[in-house]
């Protein structure tokens, strides 16, 4: 790790604010919240306790190869007419969050809307993208910890850090 970016106290407390902001929006409404496997998943875990209203969870799982995006599975969730709350870990050029939208605006839900721990810069630029709630702007590095992995290393740090140059995975 070439420097800490996220300390275990500066993620906890910015998933309380989230937690607070989401809580207040739904209002005690149902939702349906949808990790995005498997980088959301500790975020995910941390922030539902956060939040106070009645939801129920699911997954999804989605790989991402170069600049496509496949879903490895079908979609079963129930979604139509309900409130559905996407969970992601990282929104880097924006392309695996505008796959499933896409995919899950299909489904009807009441409505659609999206929690992000970290957005980087490319993100802000996919213009037709919303990202109601983000935890953090990230810089255009690779970060790895709390759910992020570098070739599946690392996602149980409980911080988030640079990941080295020359610890880098070529894709
Ligand atoms: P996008 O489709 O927005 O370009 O990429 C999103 C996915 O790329 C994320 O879900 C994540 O799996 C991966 N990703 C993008 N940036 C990073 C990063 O800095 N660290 C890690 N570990 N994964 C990243």
């Amino acid at each position: 790790m070439s420097r800490i970016l996220y300390t275990k106290e500066t993620i906890q407390k910015r998933i309380a604010e989230l937690g607070a902001e989401i809580t207040q929006h739904y209002k005690g409404e149902e939702v349906v919240i949808v990790g995005v496997l498997k980088g959301a998943f500790i975020f995910m875990a941390d922030l539902v306790r956060a939040c106070n209203f009645p939801c129920t969870m699911d997954f999804l799982a989605v790989s991402s190869y170069g600049n496509s995006t496949t879903s490895s599975g079908n979609v079963k969730i129930v979604m139509d007419g309900k409130h559905v709350l996407i969970v992601e870990d990282i929104c880097d050029t924006g392309l695996t969050l505008s796959y499933l939208l896409e995919l899950l605006r299909a489904r009807k839900p009441k409505s659609l809307e999206v929690c992000v721990f970290l957005q980087k810069s490319a993100c802000l630029k996919a213009t037709d993208l919303k990202l109601k709630w983000v935890g953090f702007q990230a810089e255009p590095v690779f970060v790895v910890g709390y759910g992020l992995d570098r070739a599946e290393e690392f996602r149980n740090l409980d911080y988030v850090g640079e990941l080295k140059q020359e610890y880098y995975v070529k894709k």
